[in-house]
């Protein structure tokens, strides 16, 4: 009897990991559950914007590890970019919305490959809402089916973000609260007073930008803890030799930073800023994170993390140029601090904000509020009832700083409360951000799908 995989989620991980089985295998049957965002493009690719960009040029975004110039030569076939020359569009920042549409042209190939292979590829439009291990098979249930399946994969990707704290229940059950900053009903968004926006990160320079592309002409405060300037993407073609590159383990966090710093002192001798440096380390960040210490981890998410983010996270010149004219214009007022009080009133929310820098706090009159603070990692935290009921009953745990699920990283399979792996229940993405520290970004997706296709290739072998 054929084995059967079913894949939770069905964003880039999902869908290319069905990719790399069904090039791998014949006759597998594969159930892939999705619901909220479109399949294969998932949270960060199903938008419309002409003003969110990819954060990564356009030569370093194959969907595949093994042909890195395929996002390349699909876009130099497209109408947009046919008549490019290939330096150009490979060093370009391109809209999400393409790499969007490169996403469902791989899985409308994908799903005739699984035809010519005899592979049955399933697609459940629905949540899954729990899943059953009994007798060595899988339960996966949604509202409307119960489905059987040897082995499971969970790939639900980036969680809507948490709770901001200090805000009233009513404020945050009112049509004012935008909790999905990735799922934004601009028609509801209040035109005629300030906005707030809490967080300052990537996600705040997507949503103040689609907030002017669709003509809101009003103010915007963004409120974070340390409220950092965005960096642009710059260098990102010096190919700096790093020793980060190729460093040794082990390697304390201590070491890491003095390391970090020297090179950081050579840069600056030629006025060059230290991101070539973090593109440099990028690939050996998984490594140097694993044999950490808990304490080096849980010091890291208090000391470094926040600068680490800045570093890391970049944008194109053409972002950063509007944002900067946005906050020169003093249309964009970037505070640091903390969200102190928020609240409902019939004028417009009433919103206290503790400014760090001026040691003071200051009021304003407000009308919506969305939260782009990143995705949530705590389980218990999330809406996800799938994570919470397997955290519940144990089949799953989490790492001890609440960044991601426990799993062995060499096989992706989860690991129980009872600190034991599931041979069967298999997890990648960015829920092995706890065990990974990076686990989001295309090159790192990619390159799992690819790793436990093949896994999960040999599984469906054994009789
Ligand atoms: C706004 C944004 C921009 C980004 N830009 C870049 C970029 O330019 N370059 C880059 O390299 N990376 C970028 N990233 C990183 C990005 O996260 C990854 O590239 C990738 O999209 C993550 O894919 P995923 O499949 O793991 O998760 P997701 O895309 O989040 O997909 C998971 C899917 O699983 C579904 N799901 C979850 N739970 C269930 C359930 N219980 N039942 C059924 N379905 C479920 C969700 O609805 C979702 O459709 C960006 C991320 C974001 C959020």
């Amino acid at each position: 009897m054929k084995k059967s995989i079913s894949i939770i989620g069905g964003g880039f991980a999902g869908t290319l990991l069905a990719r790399q089985i069904i090039e791998r295998t014949n006759q597998c049957t594969i159930n892939l559950f999705n619901h909220i965002s479109e399949l294969a493009k998932g949270v960060a690719y199903d938008c419309n914007q002409n003003s969110a960009l990819l954060n990564v040029i356009a030569s370093k975004m194959s969907a595949f590890p093994d042909d890195n110039e395929h996002f390349l030569n699909w876009c130099l076939m497209h109408p947009n970019y046919k008549n490019e020359s290939k330096s150009i569009v490979g060093n370009a920042f391109l809209p999400r919305k393409i790499y969007g549409e490169y996403l469902i042209s791989i899985w409308e190939e994908t799903k005739l490959l699984a035809k010519e292979k005899q592979c049955d590829l399933i697609v459940f439009s629905e949540k899954v809402t729990s899943i059953n291990e009994y007798e060595n098979h899988f339960f996966v249930s949604t509202k409307t089916q119960k489905i059987t399946s040897d082995i499971c994969v969970l790939a639900t990707g980036n969680e809507e973000p948490g709770k901001p704290k200090n805000c009233s229940d009513s404020f945050l059950e009112s049509e004012n609260y935008f909790s999905n900053p990735w799922k934004i009903d601009f028609s509801k968004i209040n035109y005629s007073l300030p906005l707030l926006i809490i967080g300052n990160g990537l996600t705040m320079v997507d949503t103040v930008l689609s907030l002017r592309e669709s003509h809101f002409n009003e103010k915007i405060i963004s409120i974070s803890p340390n409220g950092f300037n965005i960096l642009p993407h710059r260098n990102f073609n010096l190919d700096f030799k790093s020793q980060l590159a190729t460093i040794q383990t082990p390697i304390s966090l201590l070491e890491l930073v003095h390391y970090f710093n020297q090179e950081v002192k050579t840069l600056r001798k030629f006025g060059v800023s230290p991101e070539p440096i973090i593109d440099a380390f990028r690939p050996n960040v998984a490594k140097v994170w694993q044999q950490f210490s808990a304490e080096e981890k849980a010091k890291f998410m208090g000391r470094v993390r926040h600068i680490w983010g800045v570093a890391r996270h970049r944008i194109p010149f053409v972002s950063y140029d509007k944002i900067m004219k946005e906050q020169i214009n003093q249309q964009l007022e970037i505070l640091a601090g903390k969200l102190v009080e928020l609240n409902q009133s019939k004028s417009g929310n009433n919103v206290i904000l503790w400014d760090k820098r001026l040691k003071k706090n200051k009021e304003f009159i407000i009308g919506s509020v969305i939260n782009c603070t990143g995705p949530e990692t705590k389980i218990t935290a999330t809406k996800n009832d799938l994570l919470n009921q397997l955290y519940a009953i144990g089949i799953i745990s989490q790492d001890s700083l609440n960044l991601g699920l426990r799993a062995n990283t060499k096989t992706f399979r989860t690991i129980n409360a009872d600190n034991q792996e599931n041979e069967k229940l298999f997890a990648i993405g960015s829920l092995l951000k706890g065990e990974l520290w990076e686990s989001t970004a295309v090159n790192e997706l990619k390159n799992q799908a690819k790793e436990l296709a093949v896994l999960l290739t040999n599984e469906l072998q054994k009789t």
